[in-house]
């Protein structure tokens, strides 16, 4: 292919070359040159009195128009399409060789990009593939050809960086920040002001693997800001790469981009105010179909090795109401009424790549976990409660609603044990 690849430039060119000519000729070709034209029909009216021709009876109206280019729209057209066919036949080595994507500018592909953390998409055997765009920007390096202005427009664009709109007073102020999945070294470093010694988080590209051969990322971090009252909040942001194969050898960074972000912050009193508050008994129905919990009981003959975790799986796909309902959840374990044992389920206790899917899935273990051989021995008599807690959900706040309610299950209906 490479050999032959100057046949194809040759003869795109070529046709590309005459597709252009022709199209100049439909359009510019044919001008009046001083001579009276029927615009309708052509035909030569010198010596013709007035406007109307006398072929097709069309009245031009206005001298004017019997001056004008004849244009051949249909070989306008067919020009049109054989310069595409010339550009398509130039391009072909290239588009073989690297995918048709390759030939669309970076800048292009950085508007259609996926946000950052949305990298994937599911296939048909229900695996996760590389988004073609994604995989098109990692073929071409973009992490280090990435001009200034295409960074900024990346970063304030496509999730990188994500504040809340509302955060309780007094409270650490939380981010969110994702790491495009064409980043494939370095991390993205978040500072409350230009000064090196500021408040620092940050988030690495190798920091969460995807198991799927690309490094990926994201994740919920604090910055130690309370806020007391509606704030601007700027942060110094960079893009910091260690460059290719520079792991072991030491910290070798370098900023990819470095620029500030800005949001207006309103400060609310409690978390409850951050979200629009689903409360009473049909809400708490509603939860119970919308969170689905299972618990795992691990008894072991070495007590410290027993456990009790529970996973809870949230189904936003289906019409539960609570679809845009926060992540942060209380889980307690009760017998006679009385809790023994607690755990606690937010957005961070959620597998990463799942946390923005369909049915994010919490995880949460429960303490003390000492309990497991008596929960174990006798399953009926215990319960779970599972309590919606807006303080808990804070970190999901990308969402716009919280349940506060609770709903209970047996846990003989929920529990497995694995004894051995
Ligand atoms: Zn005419």
């Amino acid at each position: 292919m490479a050999q032959a690849a100057w046949i194809w430039w040759l003869s795109g060119g070529a046709l590309a070359a005459a597709g252009l000519a022709l199209l100049w000729w439909s359009l510019f070709r044919d001008r009046a040159r001083g001579r009276r034209r029927c615009p309708k029909c052509w035909y030569d009216m010198a010596g013709v009195p007035g406007l109307v021709c006398p072929e097709c009876g069309r009245d031009a109206k206005r001298e004017r128009r019997l001056g004008r280019t004849r244009r051949r729209w249909p070989v306008t057209i067919a020009a049109c399409l054989i310069t595409v066919a010339g550009v398509g036949t130039g391009a072909f080595p290239k588009a073989s060789r690297d995918g048709w994507l390759s030939l669309i500018p970076t800048t292009a592909l950085l508007v259609v990009a996926p946000p950052a953390g949305k990298g994937y998409i599911s296939n048909t055997r229900g695996m996760r593939d590389l988004h073609p765009i994604v995989s098109e920007l990692l073929r071409r390096g973009a992490q280090s050809t990435l001009t200034e202005w295409q960074w900024a427009w990346y970063i304030r664009n496509k999730g990188v960086v994500e504040l809340p709109d509302r955060w309780p007073v007094d409270t650490p102020l939380q981010v969110r920040m994702c790491v495009p999945e064409w980043v494939r070294y370095g991390q993205i470093q978040l500072r409350t002001s230009p000064d090196e010694r500021s408040e620092c988080a940050s988030v690495g590209a190798t920091e969460r693997e995807s198991g799927f051969g690309l490094m990926s990322s994201n994740g919920n971090r604090r910055v130690p800001i309370s806020l007391e009252s509606p704030a601007t909040v700027s942060f110094d942001v960079r893009v910091v790469t260690q460059g290719r194969g520079s792991g072991w050898v030491g910290p070798l960074e370098r900023v990819l981009w470095n620029g500030m972000v800005s949001r207006d912050i309103r400060a609310v009193p409690s978390a409850q105010e951050m979200f629009d508050i689903l409360e009473g008994p049909e809400w708490d129905a509603r939860a119970r179909d919308f969170i689905s919990p299972s618990i795992l009981i691990t008894v072991r003959s070495v007590e410290q090795y027993s456990s009790v975790s529970g996973t809870l799986v949230m189904n936003r796909s289906i019409e539960s109401g609570l679809k845009d309902a926060a992540v942060g959840f209380e889980l307690q374990l009760l017998r006679a009424g009385e809790v023994r044992a607690t755990a606690t389920v937010g957005m961070s206790d959620c597998d990463w790549y799942d946390a923005n899917a369909e049915h994010p899935t919490g995880l949460a273990t429960f303490h003390p976990s000492s309990l497991a051989a008596e929960i174990a021995e006798d399953l009926s008599s215990w319960t779970l409660r599972v309590v919606g807690r807006p303080e808990l959900a804070i970190e999901d706040f990308r969402q716009s609603q919280a349940w506060t309610g609770s709903f209970e299950l047996p846990l003989d209906e929920i529990a497995t044990i694995d004894r051995w």
